[in-house]
């Protein structure tokens, strides 16, 4: 079949597949323990259901402004007061399709085939697949091994007359690591004195640990919105466990939200109106969710670690947010999507492999689950990989066997 070569060459999300071979599994009814989700259990704010509920029953569902309804921006608009302590216009917004879709508008809008985006590894999987879905090329700026946190003499040396983007994910999918501040206000300087864009991928933004609070980028920029170079990107999937109801945002100089606006246009007119009301309730309704979703995360991270703490030979950073940690499993096997084939075979439990986020001999373990899941994934990991563990064991009636052939 003659397809285009670009698209042929993208290959699927690995995170997605993953989700899809472990539902195919417990639909088997096989005692599947998922430590790889990127969502966490919790249901949707009320605020946000009874938003949409309420215009869903108007039966008056039609297109929106491309760029979000007016009320949902002005929501947004809140929140980058409240958040970042920045004043933004409507036109400095535009809402799109979670914020996948906010990420790919703006490739889509600020790159030339063959421009460079600076990429920190570890990365979220689809940061390098969509630059190159539009014909740029992502540069992959590494920390030093035990590390999580790239250095800003590295950064700056990978930068060339072609690079155009910087993107940041802090805290970070899928380290849970947050960079440190001094970092950011680096990065910031330097993106602005050089007029590269700093993309600011804050999603987890708000879901950090130990009494830390939320980095802003623009805490260190002296430019106005129109001149900035910092852009967020936000979204409900993550703060609110909303990842179904797709609604991300981007906040950007009003140029760039013109064209980003031109590009949507084209392809989706714009996201549902349902959706975008129940994101509107979700940011104006009670934020009790978010604490409660965020304790729920500091908590369940610290079972995380307790657990693999007695995990011999695993070396751990401790996350400062998000829903995920990334062992260092190069004592076992250091080849990650080897080991994670044999988690999921061996011990049934759903594990992703770093080197879909650039770290190799790392696994991404996701704690947005629940205790339980987390406390007996550790254990059955530690069962499959300890050489010294019974060669059987059993989970109710199904006997899982340990074998390293
Ligand atoms: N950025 C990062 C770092 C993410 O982890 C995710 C979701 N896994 C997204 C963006 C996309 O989020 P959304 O559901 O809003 O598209």
């Amino acid at each position: 079949m003659s397809l285009s070569q670009l698209a042929r060459a993208i290959p699927p999300s690995p995170t997605l597949s993953l989700n899809e071979e472990a539902r195919v599994l417990k639909e088997k009814g096989e005692a599947v323990i998922h430590l790889g989700a990127g969502e966490p259990k919790n249901k949707a704010p009320i605020a946000a259901i009874l938003s949409s509920v309420a215009k869903l029953t108007t039966g008056d569902i039609k297109y929106t402004p491309t760029d979000g309804t007016p009320s949902l921006k002005r929501a947004i608009l809140r929140y980058t007061e409240e958040v970042y302590n920045r004043i933004v216009a409507p036109e400095n917004v535009i809402v799109s399709a979670g914020a996948k879709q906010s990420l790919y508008n703006l490739l889509y809008t600020l790159l030339n085939p063959q421009d460079e985006v600076i990429v920190l590894a570890p990365y979220w999987v689809s940061y390098p697949e969509m630059i190159r879905m539009v014909y740029g090329v992502p540069v992959i700026v590494r920390p030093e091994d035990g590390s999580f946190v790239p250095r800003m003499k590295e950064i700056e040396q990978a930068v060339s007359s072609y690079t155009r983007a910087i993107i940041v994910n802090s805290p970070n999918n899928p380290s849970g690591v947050m960079y440190p501040a001094e970092l950011i206000e680096a990065l910031v300087q330097f993106c602005e004195k050089k007029g590269i864009y700093l993309i600011m991928d804050d999603i987890y933004h708000r879901l950090i640990f130990d009494g830390k609070t939320p980095i802003s980028a623009y805490k260190y920029t002296t430019k106005d919105p129109e001149n900035t170079h910092v852009i967020s990107i936000n979204g409900i999937s993550k703060l609110y466990g909303m990842t179904g109801f797709r609604i991300g945002w981007v906040v950007a100089p009003k140029q760039l939200v013109e064209i980003m606006t031109n590009v949507q246009a084209q392809t989706v007119s714009c996201t549902s109106l349902v959706l975008q009301s129940a994101a509107e309730g979700a940011l104006t309704g009670l934020q009790s969710a978010v604490e409660t979703l965020r304790m729920t995360l500091e908590n369940n991270r610290n079972v995380m670690m307790q657990e693999l703490r007695s995990f011999n030979g695993v070396k751990t950073v401790k996350p400062d947010g998000t829903y995920y940690c990334l062992p260092d499993f190069r004592a076992y096997n250091a080849d990650s999507v080897a080991l994670s084939k044999f988690l999921l075979k061996r011990a049934l439990v759903v594990t992703v492999p770093g080197k879909e986020f650039g770290m190799e001999g790392h696994l991404r373990l996701s704690y947005a689950t629940t205790i339980k899941d987390i406390t007996e994934g550790v254990a059955r990991i530690k069962w499959a990989l300890d050489p010294d563990s019974p060669k059987e064991i059993y989970i109710g009636e199904r006997k899982l066997l340990r074998d390293w052939a």
